[in-house]
Formats: C-alpha cells, structure tokens, sequence
C-alpha cells in the first residue's frame, strides 16, 4: 500500500512510520509511508496555511489553496483520500478492513479548527472520527487509522493472530495467560493447562461473551445467535452474566 499522510507537523508521525513492525513492513515492500508537509504548497511569503472563519468565531481555518495543490500531487481526486475529524463517521475495524484494501490511501490531518469545507466536498472521499472526543490535531488520529489499517495488510503479520482477535468474530477477545501459571496467589484458569482442545475453545468462546456482554453488549446484535454460541449466550445470561469479565469464570485464587 502506498500511503500519504498530508499534515503541517510530519515530525509528529515520522518516527511513527519509521519503527517496529511498521519499518518491517516497508523493508518488506508492503508498504511505503510518504509525509508530506502541507506548508511545502503555501506558496505566499509566509507559507500561510490558516485564516479567520468566514461569519465569525473562534479560531482559524485551514485554506484550501495549499491543501488543494498538496492533495493534487498525492493523487487525489481518484485515490481514497481519508479526512479526519471529530464530526466524522466513527471509525471502525470493518473501515479499517475496507482501506486495507486499497493499492493507496492518502489521509489528510487537520489543525484548528479544521479545514475548508470545499477541500472535504471536493478531494476527500471518507471523513472519519476516531472517537467522540476533540484532539487538538488529525496527526494522533492519523496513526490510529494507520496503525489499524496497515497490520490487515497481508503479509505484515500473521493471519492467525488477526483471526483471533477483538470484533474478528463480532465478539471482544477473551482473557489471556502466560507463564507463570501461578502468579501470586492467582492461577490460570484449569482448562487452559488441560491440552483439550474443544474444552479450551468453549471456555473461551464462553468469556468472549461474558466480556462482550458486560463491556460492548451492543455487538451481541450483529452477530449470529441461531446456534452454539446463542445457546452459550443464553446460559452464560441465565446465570446472571457478570458485570465483571475480568473475575469471570476466573482461575483459580488462593484464599488467605
Ligand atoms: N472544530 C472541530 C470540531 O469541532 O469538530 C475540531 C477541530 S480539532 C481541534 C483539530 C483537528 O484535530 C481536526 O481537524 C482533526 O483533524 C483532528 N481531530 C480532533 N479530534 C478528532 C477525532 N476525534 N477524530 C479524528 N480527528 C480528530
């Protein structure tokens, strides 16, 4: 994947793209992360990039020449270009999977109080908030995104480990031990010491849905609830769930 990020601090994301599993992945060729400062197309004396908001209020505005000019020499319009913004759609693993998809993707970070509406109406194809809270800027946003959309790609890690993990199956991850198995006076829960195989996917099929229902009950609805796991629901509902999925089905712990 060929990815451009469009901010004016590309030092925010610079060692963000330049480590770990990311740098891996660029070594590898699956991906090539590319910052471009959007003060580089303020062509004015100052490299202005910001104004006043046209009615009034608070704060400045990102002008859309700069962003326009930075946002032609990405691609756009014709490849996915990602705005970020607190009054976005709210992002999600299924649009993370949907990105990674693309062969590019450019994501443009705001600063102020965002960016010229026309630059959203006529370059940006997907305006996305990574929560209900306001960041001061789209650079921490950005790597959000990024970070969730680039580890799908094929190839950076394992298929296994995706297949595994929170909102894979609809359903939040169930809890997780290493060694020690006995840590304190806490234990790891028996059946995952046992080496059986159908216990050990049961009980954790069971605690994703203690968690689930105690944490995001709201996900319960998109899944299928036709065969075992509605049934394992049920059960685990009739016996009152738990509003504590951390002490759910626990191991075991050493009274005194
Ligand atoms: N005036 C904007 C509003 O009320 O919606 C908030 C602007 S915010 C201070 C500055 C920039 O931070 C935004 O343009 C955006 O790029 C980024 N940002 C802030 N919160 C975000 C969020 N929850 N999701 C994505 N980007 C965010």
């Amino acid at each position: 994947m060929k990815l451009t990020v469009l901010t004016l601090f590309p030092e925010i994301l610079s060692a963000y793209c330049s480590a770990s599993i990311m740098k891996r992945a660029a070594e590898k060729g699956l991906i090539s992360c590319n910052l471009v400062n959007i003060r580089d197309y303020a062509y004015d004396r100052h490299h202005k990039c910001d104004d006043e908001v046209f009615g009034g209020g608070a704060g400045m505005l990102m002008k859309p020449e700069p962003l326009d000019r930075a946002l032609e020499a990405a691609g756009s319009p014709g490849v996915r270009t990602v705005y970020v913004t607190p009054s976005g759609r709210l992002f999600n693993q299924a649009m993370a999977e949907d990105f990674a998809r693309e062969p590019e993707l450019v994501i443009l970070c705001g600063r102020y109080e965002g960016v010229d509406q026309r630059i959203i109406d006529s370059r940006v194809t997907d305006v996305v908030s990574i929560g209900d809270y306001v960041l001061s800027s789209g650079e921490v946003a950005a790597m959000v995104v990024i970070d969730a959309v680039y580890r799908l790609i094929p190839g950076v890690i394992s298929q296994e480990s995706l297949s595994e993990e929170s909102f894979a199956g609809g359903l939040l991850e169930y809890p997780q031990y290493t060694r020690p198995a006995k840590y304190g006076n806490m234990h790891v829960p028996e059946v995952l010491l046992s080496g059986n195989h159908a216990a050990i996917a049961r009980w954790r099929l069971r605690a994703s849905l203690i968690k689930t229902l105690a944490y995001r009950p709201e996900l319960l609805q998109t899944i299928d609830l036709s065969g075992d796991v509605g049934r394992l629901l049920r059960e685990v509902i009739d016996e009152g769930g738990t509003n504590e999925p951390h002490t759910a089905d626990p191991g075991r712990t050493d009274k005194n």
